[in-house]
């Protein structure tokens, strides 16, 4: 995740995807690379910051250029990290290196216990967390698993993104 510092108040989420694409053709932008997080309040009533969703390839790039062009400014940009996911255990808050979950790993495609990056398994998906959540749950209330646990549609993700977002409006400044 990044976050994209100052952008007008005006602006709204779709613009703002298709304008980044649009103005910096230089990543040269594939599906799914960018994808709209949620908007950070913190610089009084003309701005705000945009958390984006970006992959691994742009957030290497943009963590070296630290910058995006968006119409005639140039945008700040830096890392966020208060939405992190472990890639060992899917546990959200820590990542990998500092993991003390003495459960896993746990691939974030297939449920399978190794980690996402050493996955060979193609085809459908499986979610851990959504697993885990459902062993104490009556059948009825049950989550589908039909998705992989790195997924913005999964009801698990979606909760921690929530609680993110609730702190956040609480608390704008901090990071
Ligand atoms: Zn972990
Ligand atoms: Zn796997
Ligand atoms: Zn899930």
């Amino acid at each position: 995740m990044v976050r994209l510092c100052r952008v007008d108040q005006a602006i709204d989420q779709e613009e703002l995807i298709q304008d980044l694409i649009y103005f910096n053709p230089f990543l040269n932008w594939s599906k799914g690379d960018l994808k709209f997080a949620f908007w950070r309040n913190g610089h009084g009533k003309r701005y705000r910051d945009a958390i984006l969703n970006v992959t691994p390839r742009i957030y290497g790039i943009l963590m070296q250029q630290k910058k995006l062009q968006l119409c005639m400014q140039t945008t700040r940009i830096t890392s966020f990290s208060r939405f992190i996911q472990c890639g060992k255990c899917l546990k959200f808050g820590h990542t990998l290196k500092n993991c003390l979950d003495p459960d896993g790993p746990f691939c974030g495609w297939c449920a399978g216990d190794h980690l996402t990056a050493d996955c060979e398994k193609l085809g459908s998906s499986r979610c851990h967390n959504c697993e885990v959540l459902n062993k104490n749950l009556k059948y009825s209330s049950r989550y589908r698993t039909d998705h992989d646990a790195t997924t913005q549609d999964c009801p698990v993700l979606k909760r921690a993104l929530k609680a993110i977002e609730r702190s956040t409006l609480r608390d704008p400044e901090k990071s």
